[in-house]
C-alpha cells in the first residue's frame, strides 16, 4: 500500500451528507489527509438528487408529527443549511436554497382546532410564523382557499410564513460542499481527495486502521464514516455492527400538476400514521410545475429503479419472526393497512391519478385527475430501521457505531436537511477519537450564525441521532 492511499478519514458516499461532513472536517478541523469515496461519477445522484425527494429544509414549524423539543433541535439543523447558502454569492445561494411561501393546512373542524392549538404552543420557537385565516391563505395559496372565485365549503386555517428559505435543491448544496473541498484542496496544504467511479466493496480493520476494499484499489485511513444511504447498514453488518437492525426500504413516488402552489403546502399528519402526510410543494427544478407526494411503498430494492440492488435488499432486510412481528404490527392496525393498500393502489398505472387526486384535492380542491400525471422515474427510497430487540420501526435519522473511528449513517426523511447537523455530531466525534482539534469560532460563524442565529439552541447530541422511534405497540 502506497502512503498516498493513507488518510486520516475516509467518507464513504458524496450525497449530501457525506459532502457535507468532508467539508466540515476539510475546513473546522486541523485534520489534513482527508477522501471521499463515490461509487456513481459525480455527487448526489441517489436520494439527494432534486427528482428524487421534495426539495424541503424541514425546520419544525409546519412538521405537525414533530414534538416542541424535535421542533427545537430540527430547527438548528436546518438553519446551518440556510446560513451556510446565504454566505455564498447570490447566484450560487440561488441554486441551492428558495424563499417561499409555507404552511400547514387545517381542513375541517378538528384539523382546525389542532392548528390552533399548535400555533399557541409553537409560536414562541418561529416568531415569523403567522396564524393565517382563509383571507391570508386566499393572498398565499388562492388555489387552497378558493374554488372558481369562491371560498372553498370545508372550514380551513394554517399556520406559516409569507416568504421563507423553505425550498432546497439538495444535489446543488452537495456540489458546492462539493467545490469548497475542491478549492481548500487546491490553495491549502491540506490534501482533500475525491475519487468518483469508485464503489467501496468491504471495509475491514486492520490494527487501530480501517481498509476498504474497492474496485480500483486499496485504501487506508485512521477512521471511516460511511453516508452510503440504504446502503450503509450493509455495509455495517458486514462487519458484524448493528445486526440487531433490519432495513425497510420506503419508496416514495410524486405527481404533477401545473403550476398550482406558489409555495409548500403541507397538511396534518395522523398520529396513527408512520410516514408524512402527503404535501404540495412548488418544485425548484421542474419550472411551472407543482410536485403531490410523496407516496409511501414498501419496495424490494435499495436505491429506486435500480434493480441490481434488489439482492443487497434481502441481505438487510434480515427476515425472521421478530422483522416478521413488526411488519405484522403494521398491517394488522387498520388505518396502516388501509394506508399501505392505498399507496400501492397509487402506483397502479390508469388507476393511481384517479385516486391520489383525492389526496391532493384537499389540499387543491378544484384539482382534476386529468390534471395531474405520476412523475416517472422521480422519487426514492427511504430506509427506515427496524430495531428487532424492541420492535420499533425508527422514524429518523440513525448512527450505527463502534467508537473506534467507525461510523455508519442511516438518513431517511429529513436527513437532507439535517447533513449539517449529522456532519457536526460525526465530525466532533472523529476530532474526539483522533485528537483533532475543532475551529470552534469558525464553526459557529458559519452554521449558528447570519440569516438566523441558533447559537443558543442546543446541538442534538445523541449519537443515536435525532430518530424518533415509533413504538408500534404503544402509537397505533
Ligand atoms: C421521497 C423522499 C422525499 C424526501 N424529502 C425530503 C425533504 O423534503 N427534505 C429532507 O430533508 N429530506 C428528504 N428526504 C430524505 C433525503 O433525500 C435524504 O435523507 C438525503 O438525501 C440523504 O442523503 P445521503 O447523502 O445520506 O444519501 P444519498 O444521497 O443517497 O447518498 C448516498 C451516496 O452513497 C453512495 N454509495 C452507496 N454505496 C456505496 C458504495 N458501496 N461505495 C461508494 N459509494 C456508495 C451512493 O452512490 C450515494 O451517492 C426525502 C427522501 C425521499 C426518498
Amino acid at each position: 500500500m502506497t502512503a498516498s492511499t493513507h488518510y486520516d478519514v475516509i467518507v464513504v458516499g458524496a450525497g449530501v451528507s457525506g459532502t457535507a461532513l468532508l467539508y466540515q472536517l476539510a475546513k473546522f478541523t486541523d485534520l489534513n489527509r482527508l477522501c471521499l469515496v463515490e461509487k456513481y461519477d459525480s455527487v448526489a445522484q441517489v436520494s439527494s438528487h432534486a427528482h428524487n425527494n421534495s426539495q424541503t429544509i424541514h425546520c419544525g414549524d409546519i412538521e405537525t408529527n414533530y414534538t416542541l423539543e424535535k421542533a427545537r433541535a430540527t430547527k438548528r439543523t436546518a438553519y446551518m443549511v440556510v446560513n451556510y447558502a446565504t454566505k455564498l454569492a447570490p447566484r450560487e445561494r440561488d441554486r441551492i436554497i428558495f424563499s417561499m411561501p409555507k404552511m400547514v393546512l387545517g381542513v375541517g373542524a378538528e384539523e382546525c382546532r389542532y392548528i390552533r392549538e399548535r400555533f399557541d404552543c409553537f409560536k414562541e420557537l418561529y416568531p415569523r410564523m403567522q396564524l393565517l385565516e382563509r383571507k391570508q391563505i386566499a393572498d398565499l395559496e388562492p388555489n387552497v382557499a378558493l374554488v372558481d372565485g369562491a371560498w372553498r365549503k370545508d372550514e380551513i386555517v394554517a399556520t406559516g410564513t409569507p416568504d421563507d428559505y423553505c425550498g432546497v435543491d439538495f444535489q446543488a448544496l452537495a456540489q458546492s460542499f462539493s467545490s469548497d473541498c475542491v478549492r481548500i484542496d487546491r490553495h491549502t496544504n491540506k490534501q482533500v481527495t475525491q475519487l468518483f467511479s469508485t464503489k467501496v466493496d468491504r471495509i475491514r480493520r486492520d490494527g487501530s486502521n480501517y481498509v476498504l476494499e474497492t474496485n480500483r484499489g486499496l485504501l487506508q485511513a485512521r477512521a471511516v464514516v460511511v453516508c452510503a444511504g440504504a446502503h450503509s447498514l450493509l455495509m455495517a453488518q458486514e462487519m458484524g455492527l448493528g445486526l440487531d437492525y433490519a432495513c425497510l426500504p420506503v419508496a416514495g413516488s410524486f405527481y404533477f400538476a401545473p403550476e398550482a402552489l406558489n409555495g409548500k403546502v403541507y397538511t396534518v399528519q395522523n398520529p396513527r400514521l408512520p410516514f408524512a402526510a402527503v404535501h404540495g410543494d412548488h418544485d425548484v427544478k421542474e419550472r411551472g410545475k407543482t410536485r403531490f407526494g410523496p407516496t409511501a411503498i414498501l419496495l424490494p430494492m435499495l436505491e429506486r429503479y435500480k434493480r441490481e440492488t434488489i439482492p443487497e435488499f434481502f441481505k438487510v432486510l434480515r427476515f425472521d419472526r421478530r422483522v416478521a412481528g413488526v411488519i405484522w404490527d403494521l398491517i394488522r392496525e387498520p388505518d396502516i393497512r388501509n394506508y399501505i393498500l392505498r399507496n400501492v393502489l397509487y402506483e397502479v398505472p390508469g388507476l393511481n391519478r384517479r385516486l391520489f387526486v383525492r389526496e391532493i384535492q384537499k389540499i387543491v380542491p378544484s384539482i382534476a385527475a386529468t390534471d395531474i400525471t405520476y412523475a416517472e422515474g422521480f422519487g426514492g427510497v427511504r430506509p427506515q430501521l427496524v430495531d428487532k430487540i424492541s420492535g420499533q420501526l425508527r422514524m429518523g435519522e440513525a448512527k450505527i457505531t463502534n467508537e473506534a473511528g467507525l461510523i455508519f449513517n442511516m438518513t431517511p426523511s429529513p436527513g437532507g436537511t439535517s447533513c449539517l447537523g449529522n456532519g457536526e455530531t460525526d465530525m466532533r466525534a472523529i476530532a474526539a477519537h483522533l485528537g483533532a482539534r475543532i475551529d470552534e469560532a469558525g464553526f459557529t460563524r458559519e452554521f449558528l450564525m447570519g440569516h438566523e442565529d441558533t447559537r443558543d439552541h442546543a446541538p442534538s447530541a445523541s449519537l443515536e441521532g435525532d430518530s424518533e422511534p415509533l413504538s408500534l405497540a404503544t402509537a397505533v
